[in-house]
């Protein structure tokens, strides 16, 4: 630890693990509260804002699972198959009727149970004699074949909770209860800037010296994932003044306030006292491969989020830091992401007390195996690494090395958002 301490006081802050920065987030950070109503169909995504309990059993009535024939347990046959008259018929959508004592009743999926009848023959497992009766096996248990109302969700059920991001199937829950809009936390309004004079806008002149700004489309891009109302605020120059004074204008009208680049301690790197001088910072370096330093502050009562330059560092830190603050500012649950396990398929080296992201992509082994290959460069500055990856593969503060054929926690992309 005491080589990490030394390594950190190089970048003029505290060095923080992952879980730390998520305690202080937590603690930190609280929810809008603000909700809004939205119809089902825009509701994928959003995080809901109250509970919802089942106003109605789901299946409303009990009903057959089967296309078949409907009976009274009792007349099932025990020992040998038995032939059976059959009176009546009921379809999806239909009316049950009454079921008489020692008949069978025709009866499709989702058709309400006759009242009187409890179990059903599968078509399948029936045939019809000369009679037109339907010839029952032995040895069906009374019940077969039947969903019996509220098996899936009893009414009254805690169904769906405030703070979870609505998914497809949530938003089928809500529907099944016959309702068409719910209540939503509104979206978190985020502000994006860039910062560096080497940053040029795609679409605008680019000098010799000059990269186009591509992190300020990717963090947009993930921030919408997240839900989010981006505003794209464009390219910030490393000049103090001007950047603090530029993040304190838009503070009043956004949620969060997020940068990229220029919070390294060099003498370019603006940020820092940018922000110290409108408002309250927290520099650290984040016990985290790829990362470097965050910085995390209040401007105006709304939070602050500085993440290194470096495309793949501003990656991972945003996954760390942005994604649980804009959670948090959401009032959502808590959803911290597990990672699957997968094959090492490389070999890597580590030092204790941080926590490392490889980059990889996953393929099938011969034997089936879900094995990660790591990326062949490891360069914070390598936008093909994510590009060309699937995923990353997680390495905990605890751990030094890894073989090929060990077992690695891998998180993909799309998880990650
Ligand atoms: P900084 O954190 O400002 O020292 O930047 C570290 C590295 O990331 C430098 O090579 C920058 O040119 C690069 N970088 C910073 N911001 C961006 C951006 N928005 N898009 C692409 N690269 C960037
Ligand atoms: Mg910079």
């Amino acid at each position: 630890m005491a080589q990490l301490s030394d390594d950190c006081f190089a970048f003029g802050g505290p060095m923080m693990s992952v879980d730390e920065a998520l305690g202080l987030i937590a603690s930190r950070i609280e929810a809008i509260g603000e909700t809004e109503m939205v119809a089902l169909v825009e509701a994928d995504g959003r995080i809901l804002a109250r509970d919802i309990a089942a106003p109605l059993p789901l299946p409303p009535f009990t009903n057959s699972a089967v296309d078949g024939y409907a009976v009274q347990g009792r007349d099932l046959p025990r020992e040998k198959e038995r032939a059976v008259p059959v009176s009546g018929r009921v379809a999806a959508g239909g009316s049950a009727g009454q079921a008489q004592a020692g008949f069978a009743m025709r009866i499709f999926t989702g058709a309400p149970m006759p009242e009187g009848t409890d179990t059903v023959f599968m078509q399948e497992d029936v045939r019809l004699d000369d009679h037109g009766r339907v010839v029952l096996p032995a040895g069906l248990k009374v019940g077969a074949n039947v969903r019996p109302a509220g098996e899936d969700v009893p009414q009254g059920h805690l169904a769906l909770k405030a703070g979870q991001r609505l998914r497809p199937q949530d938003i089928a829950l809500a529907a099944a209860f016959g309702q068409t809009r719910l209540e939503v936390i509104r979206r978190i309004r985020v502000a994006v800037f860039s910062t560096g004079n080497e940053l040029a806008s795609p679409g605008t002149p680019r000098a010799g010296a000059q990269l186009f700004d591509s992190n300020r489309f990717m963090l947009m891009a993930m921030l919408k994932r997240l839900g989010c109302e981006v505003g794209d605020l464009g390219i910030l120059r490393d000049e103090r003044e001007p950047l603090a004074q530029a993040l304190k204008q838009v503070a009043g009208r956004h949620d969060l306030l997020l940068t990229s680049g220029g919070v390294s301690t060099g003498e370019e790197d603006h940020v820092k006292a940018g922000v110290e001088s409108v408002g309250r910072l927290v520099l650290w370096r984040m016990a985290i491969k790829p990362g470097r330093p965050v910085a995390m502050g209040v401007i105006g009562g709304t939070p602050f989020i500085g993440l290194p330059g470096n495309p793949v560092a501003s990656f991972v830190t945003f996954v760390h830091v942005v994604r649980p603050t804009v959670l948090a500012l959401s009032g959502a649950i808590p959803a911290p992401v597990l990672p699957i396990p997968v094959r090492a398929a490389f070999t890597y080296r580590k030092k204790s007390g941080r926590r490392e992201y490889v980059r990889v992509t996953l393929r099938r082994a011969e034997d089936g195996a879900l094995e990660a290959v790591k990326f062949p460069r490891e360069g914070a500055g390598l936008l093909s690494s994510l590009v060309d990856t699937d995923g990353l593969v997680e390495l905990g503060e605890t751990i030094t090395k890894v073989e090929p054929g060990a077992r690695v926690g891998f998180l993909g992309y799309a998880n990650l958002l």
